[in-house]
């Protein structure tokens, strides 16, 4: 038997793995399944030009086995084996890896499956196990060996009895200690769960004995006993491998379900396949409903990263813009760049590419929901119209071109929500803005007295009913080249059919009784002025400069406030009779100003959602005017 010690840097190198390079002590399954797949995916590359070899699928397998009074566990595969020069080379030396050697040799035939890159995977056996043998057999060669290995001191190799090719790994498992247990990889149900989350995809089936409860033979009332078969654990074929027109509706929900990307069921799937100088499978979809964590902190976006199959990430958020977090499925590419313990990515072209493409993806596959499905749109846009709007709002409006096209919003002409689009080709010739207004409900923005003089002129109002939307719509600024204006901001854009001369008449004639009522209201509002859209409402407030009344109650509500105001202006309706009222109180009866003025402006803030400073005193006022 030749005993061998590491080399110095090894050493080093294989402390470091052990110890330090995975996050989760699990990965060894998948490490060492993923080198079986290697070796016979080694032999069916060989065989594509190696006319002596023929490769029969059937034959070719993985096996995991445990012995839970040995404490081992076992990896069998019928893969290409190793002579003893391979041993020593890519198990006796870190970061080696044949695999690696074995694509660029073979790059021009298409190796590009093989997953082994790095030469450290095989290590990770020592996070779980003290021992570690491995016997091999090579293809083409009559010969076996026997590797062992106690970790960092170094290995052993003499020959060793194996009849068919291929290479069986025994892990004698570590001690249990207080914080970890070892015992675990040997349960079934714990294999089985790791074998599935990591290797689900591995194009060889991956074998088990499991235990299954099966009817006593000669049993007249159906006694089960139990029964020890073998089975595969694996899916195999990657649904995203597949070819679109293979697949139904219903395989993408199942796949949808089977993944847990939701409890519900999907409103929409889009599978990408892209094969050029980048290559890379997606599978995505747009969920029905909103899970029941999206808005809050808990909530990761991101979709599952596999490379050649084999899971790497569970949640990779770089390859989604915020906008669309929602998305929920999977990338599969072969032409990432992962880190050494492939638990993670370098930021690479690559990634950033594939994220570029699947932003424009979801774009393009939401707009043609839109135009062909305006049914399942709308249900979309109800759940995460909202996100789409923090969408055009953060980054400073970057992305607004992106996604303008997507929002929708209740349109007070058509009863039902409309696109920015839609709006602008239905205004008529002579009207000059996008009109909008804010509250918190529809009921209540349909009564809103601000939205009069723009519906009776015919000019449609978009009903904003979102806090984000005011936002969203500052950002945009113009739509088509529409300006967006407010219902309630001091300029309407419209040529009224009370004229600025009439108004200016009202405006000086009054101006004494306007400049009294001011006074009485004091810095509440910054004016108080004859209405140019008022019809039969006697009040209303709006708002100069940028800050409207919907903001404010926003920004009233966030932490650091900095008591932001709107600058309010009253409105009065000279044409209604509450106005000759004040006229005439104004000759006689200052009091009774002072007392309508106050019950006026109550009135318009609580049109307008926003509480009254004094409610006793409003319903005292009242009751004044009662008796
Ligand atoms: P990598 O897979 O990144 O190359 P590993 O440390 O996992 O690195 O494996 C090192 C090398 O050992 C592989 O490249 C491969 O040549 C060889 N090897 C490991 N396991 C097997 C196996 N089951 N059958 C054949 N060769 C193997
Ligand atoms: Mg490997």
């Amino acid at each position: 038997m030749e005993k061998k010690e590491f080399q110095a840097e090894s050493k080093r190198l294989l402390e470091m793995m052990i110890n330090s390079i995975y996050t989760q002590k699990e990965i060894f399954l998948r490490e060492l399944i993923s080198n079986a797949s290697d070796a016979i995916d080694k032999i069916y590359y060989k065989a594509l030009t190696d006319d002596s070899l023929t490769f029969e699928k059937d034959s070719y397998y993985i096996k995991v086995s445990a012995d839970k009074e040995a404490r081992t566990l076992t990896l069998t595969d019928t893969g290409i084996g190793m002579t003893k020069e391979e041993l020593e080379n890519n198990l006796g030396v870190i970061a080696k890896s044949g695999s690696l050697a074995f694509k660029n040799e073979n790059e021009s035939k298409e190796g590009h499956d093989i997953i082994g890159q790095f030469g450290v995977g095989f290590y990770s056996a020592f996070m779980v196990a003290d021992v570690v043998t491995v016997v091999s057999r090579a293809l083409g060669s009559s010969e076996a060996y026997k590797w062992e290995s106690e970790g960092t001191d170094g290995y052993s190799i003499e020959p060793h009895q194996k009849d068919s090719v291929g290479t069986v790994i025994t892990l004698t498992l570590k001690e249990n200690t207080e914080d970890e247990n070892f015992d675990e990889y040997l349960e079934e149900y714990k294999l089985k769960s790791i074998i599935k989350k990591y290797s689900d995809f591995i194009r060889y089936p991956i074998k088990m004995d499991v235990t299954v409860q099966k009817p006593k033979e000669d049993s007249a009332d159906n006694e089960l006993e139990d029964h020890e078969e073998e089975q595969t654990i694996n899916s195999m074929v990657p649904i995203w491998r597949k070819n679109k027109s293979e697949l139904t509706d219903e395989d993408y929900i199942n796949f949808y379900q089977e993944k847990r990307y939701g409890f519900d069921n999907p409103l929409k799937h889009i599978h990408i396949s892209v094969d050029g100088m980048l290559r890379y499978n997606a599978i995505l979809y747009i969920p029905e409903n909103i899970p029941f964590d999206y808005y809050s902190k808990e909530f990761e976006k991101g979709l599952e990263l596999y490379s050649s199959g084999v899971l790497i990430m569970d949640k990779c958020a770089d390859v989604l813009p915020d906008y669309f977090s929602f998305v929920k499925g999977m990338v599969d590419s072969e032409d990432l760049s992962l880190n050494i313990s492939r638990e993670m990515l370098q930021h690479d072209r690559q990634l950033k590419q594939i994220a570029k493409n699947i932003k424009n993806k979801i774009k393009s596959e939401l707009q043609s929901l839109l135009k062909n499905d305006r049914e399942n749109y709308e249900q979309f846009y109800k759940s995460f119209g909202r996100q789409l709007k923090y969408g055009v709002y953060s980054d400073f409006g970057s992305n607004k071109n992106d996604l303008q096209d997507l929002l929708m919003f209740y349109s007070s002409k058509e009863k039902k929500m409309v696109t920015l689009d839609e709006y602008v080709s239905n205004m008529p010739e002579d009207q000059k803005y996008i009109y909008y207004a804010s509250g918190d409900s529809y009921e209540r923005i349909d009564k809103l007295p601000q939205t009069e003089m723009v519906s009776e002129k015919g000019y449609e109002i978009l009903y904003f009913t979102e806090d984000i939307d005011e936002f969203a719509i500052k950002m945009l600024m113009t739509y088509k080249e529409k300006e967006f204006k407010s219902v309630s901001s001091g300029d309407l854009g419209i040529e009224e059919e009370i004229s600025k001369e009439d108004n200016d008449t009202e405006e000086s004639n009054n101006k004494e009784l306007f400049d009294y009522m001011k006074d009485i209201l004091g810095d509440k509002v910054k004016d108080v002025r004859a209405s140019k859209r008022l019809k039969s409402h006697p009040v209303c407030l709006s708002t100069e400069g940028e800050v409207t009344i919907e903001m404010e109650k926003i920004l009233q509500q966030m932490p650091d406030n900095q008591n932001v105001k709107a600058d309010k202006v009253l409105e009065i309706n000279v044409n209604h009779e509450v106005f000759e009222k004040l006229r005439t109180s104004f000759e006689s009866d200052k009091d009774k100003v002072k007392l309508f003025t106050g019950l006026l402006y109550n009135q318009a803030l609580l049109i307008e959602g926003l509480p009254i400073q004094d409610p006793v005193e409003f319903t005292n006022d009242i009751c004044k005017v009662m008796v």
